[in-house]
């Protein structure tokens, strides 16, 4: 499921600022995906890290940061989708509201979808996140390289990979 109705049962945008999300955004052909790394000062400090799957964010939480080395891994878990828009939001989530606390974004940029199947051929972000292995290459200002994200335990666990140089 695409829509956002998780992500708008779980708040009161007369109390928080983040945005609502347009619910049915006529986007053109989309050609650059975005990315977003934010850092979430929660109940838990956590990072969320978002990739635009179709026209909203899937959205992880990491409570660790992003990998830095190749082979790391961390825990990532994911939780509900997010409105595009929510790639540029910075601020404080009032007491009370869901997620509570600062959000500060640590890196923005585009990415490109690299995950391949046997003969080479793309397989589409929808197919590899619904089979739980997506591989993206970001291109952040700080941010950059291929990660994956591997499915392992249940629906909303993941690892978060830092990838070793691929060859094109
Ligand atoms: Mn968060």
């Amino acid at each position: 499921m695409q829509t956002l109705q998780t992500y708008r049962k779980k708040r009161d945008f007369l109390k928080t600022k983040e945005p609502k999300g347009k619910s049915f955004q006529k986007t053109k052909k989309v050609k650059k995906l975005i990315f977003v790394v934010q850092k979430h000062w929660a109940k838990n400090l956590h990072y969320d890290f978002r990739i635009q799957i179709g026209r909203s964010l899937r959205s992880w939480a990491v409570p660790k940061g992003m990998p830095k080395k190749n082979g790391d891994k961390r825990l990532a878990v994911l939780t509900e989708n997010h409105p595009l828009e929510y790639a540029k939001f910075e601020g404080t989530i009032p007491e009370g509201q869901y997620g509570a606390g600062k959000v500060k974004i640590v890196d923005f940029g585009f990415f490109e979808n690299i995950k391949k199947d046997k003969n080479k051929k793309e397989i589409s972000l929808s197919k590899s996140f619904k089979s739980g292995q997506v591989e993206v290459f970001l291109k952040g200002s700080k941010i950059k390289g291929p990660y994956a994200l591997i499915r392992y335990k249940d629906e909303k666990t993941w690892l978060l990979i830092k990838m070793k140089k691929i060859k094109s």
